[in-house]
């Protein structure tokens, strides 16, 4: 298979949830153009996203939707279930374990970690917080797939290598600090403070042109 764009990966997951949103509204077709109108990009891109995969839907009928849908889980990899931890668990690594929606797509939260006395022994969202000690018999007993890593900066290089030694494939960074991925895994950042600063930079009100004269 031809090496698919990280945009055109992105874009899938966007045709996934409007598909999911049509199927919750008992929605049965639809087209690259509708798809294409809801995710903002051309019913050409949305074309050519899915000519990656294969060939899907009949020329001048579209879509069905439940079988695109379908199709576009098993693309991503979201027909199966995925095993995950925790790493640091202060104030967003307990917001994510209580997050209702990361079972919506089989995401199972299996195991939590921290290092700090006052953590370790603790249970959040059914899960008991486990010392970084343990991580690779946990990874092993738990079959551990995803790491979400909500460390200090710091300490995150250090806890994606144990991950990563431990067997655990993909990382989902929340650190503010680009990861070097450790070998065998994938890692995807994620930040909001810099998502807030590209807004800035936005909506920031122009200058002010000085007076001539
Ligand atoms: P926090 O201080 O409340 O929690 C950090 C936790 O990590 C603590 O419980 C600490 O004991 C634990 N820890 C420290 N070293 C560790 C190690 N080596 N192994 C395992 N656990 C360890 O911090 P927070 O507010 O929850 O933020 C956590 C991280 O997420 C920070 O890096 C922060 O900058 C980042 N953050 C990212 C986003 C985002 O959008 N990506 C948003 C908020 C915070």
């Amino acid at each position: 298979m031809a090496s698919i764009p990280t945009a055109t990966v992105s874009r899938l997951v966007t045709y996934l949830r409007i598909l999911s949103q049509l199927d919750e509204a008992e929605v049965t077709r639809t087209s690259s153009e509708h798809l294409a109108g809801e995710a903002h990009v051309s019913a050409f891109q949305v074309r050519k996203d899915l000519a990656y995969f294969g060939k899907f839907g009949t020329r001048g009928a579209g879509y069905s939707v439940q079988t695109l849908r379908q199709e576009l889980m098993r693309i991503l990899g979201l027909t199966r279930p995925w095993n995950v931890a925790i790493v640091g668990m202060g104030r967003l690594g307990e917001a994510l374990a209580v997050y209702p929606n990361l079972a919506r797509y089989d995401f199972r939260l299996r195991a939590a970690f921290d290092v700090a006395p006052g953590k370790v022994g603790r249970t959040v969202a059914g899960v008991v917080v486990r010392h970084m000690d343990e991580l690779a018999t946990v990874a092993r007993d738990e079959e551990l797939d995803i790491g979400l890593l909500t460390v200090p900066s710091e300490a995150a290089q250090a806890a994606a290598e144990a991950l990563g030694a431990a067997g655990v494939h993909g990382i989902l960074n929340f650190a503010p600090t680009v990861i070097d991925p450790p070998p065998g895994t994938h890692v995807e950042p994620i930040d909001f403070l810099a998502g807030l600063k590209r807004l800035s930079y936005y909506i920031q009100a122009p200058e002010p042109v000085p007076e001539s004269g």
